[in-house]
């Protein structure tokens, strides 16, 4: 081959291979957006969670136009601080509500993301009973149909798969769970967020996750503070699992407690692996006007600024709101290398 047609051949080869880079998308409730664009990113909070019972949850026991004026202020919030992008948590059967998100979206710029996927911890009350006679792949072809044709008649895709286990233990209907989001990532590339609590619990998932071929960057591990052991959580982040400190709160204990884990992160050379959020909110249905809301700004205002004056980069502080989030949720399949 001449040098000239080996040159063209590598530019081209390089130009594809960008492009394919640039394609990655994150799905929101009003549209795809390139992953490159999905800025500071709060990747773990809920507009509204609704506990009621499984069988009386509805759509009637609030008004919409109540809830949007009710967390509007709380949005706002978040504009000097340019988060660009909200992650809302909750799952079917405990207060997803689409239409309102994307209501949400358009009336403040935010980009939202919702999900796909059943909730099976709080004693299973938030979960159909029929769950018990279904199979893995019953489950997941639900799932996958909303991701392909939208959540209901709504037109709305879900942007990842929520799911909750329980921590304590391990039950079928978790392990079935799992299953059905491996079976739902591997046909749509939507990443996988788990509701679990402890290291014990994050690993018997990502056991069922390498049985089905999926790669531990396809999973966030949810709330991973809860475990106590900052060795267990470094030995899972190095799995290349994503670790979720989405519980920053106010109180000095709490940022006293998450400065710690990032600066153990960062000495370890994890920080790739690490999700910052609140799991705050949120409107409540059947509470009087949706009882109180927690902010989402501590982060913002408490514990970026504490982490910083401790000697974290802005850089580093980018790697884990902007940077991380859009490689998390860039929606791919992501199978274990053979
Ligand atoms: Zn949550």
């Amino acid at each position: 081959m001449k040098k000239a047609n080996i040159y063209l051949l590598l530019v081209s080869l390089f130009f594809i291979l960008s492009c394919k880079d640039n394609d990655l998308k994150i799905i929101t409730v009003t549209g795809e957006i390139p992953a490159s664009k999905m800025g500071i990113t709060l990747t773990h909070e809920h507009v509204l969670v609704d506990f009621a019972m499984i069988d009386s949850i509805t759509p009637n026991r609030y008004n919409k136009d109540s809830v949007i004026s009710k967390v509007l202020p709380f949005f706002e919030e978040l504009k000097p601080y340019k988060v660009a992008t909200f992650v809302d948590c909750s799952p079917e059967f405990l207060g997803r509500d689409p239409q309102l998100l994307a209501e949400l979206s358009r009336k403040t710029g935010i980009n939202i993301l919702t999900n796909t996927g059943w909730y099976a911890a709080d004693n299973k009350r938030h979960i159909p009973k029929e769950i018990n006679d279904m199979s893995p792949e019953e489950i997941a072809h639900i799932w996958i149909e909303e991701a392909k044709n939208g959540i209901g008649n709504t037109g709305i895709k879900p942007g990842f798969i929520k799911i909750g286990i329980n921590d304590s233990d391990f039950s079928e209907t978790d392990k079935k769970l799992v299953a059905a989001a491996c079976l739902t990532h591997l046909e749509t590339g939507l990443t996988i967020m788990s509701h679990t609590g402890r290291a014990s619990a994050a690993l018997a998932q990502l056991q069922i996750l390498k049985q089905y071929g999926v790669d531990p960057s396809a999973f966030i591990w949810a709330h991973a503070m809860v475990e106590s052991s900052k060795d267990n959580i470094l030995t899972i982040a190095q799995m290349g699992c994503w670790v979720a400190f989405d519980g920053v709160r106010e109180e000095m204990v709490s940022i006293i407690r998450f400065n710690d884990l990032l600066h153990y992160m960062k000495s370890t050379r994890q920080l790739s692996r690490v999700l910052l959020s609140h799991d705050a909110g949120w409107y409540q249905p059947g509470k009087p006007n949706g009882g109180d809301i927690r902010s989402y700004t501590s982060l913002f205002n408490s514990l970026i600024p504490y982490v910083m004056s401790e000697g974290f980069t802005q850089k580093e502080i980018d790697q884990v709101i902007t940077k991380n989030p859009a490689e998390a949720f860039a929606v791919r399949v992501r199978k274990i290398a053979k």
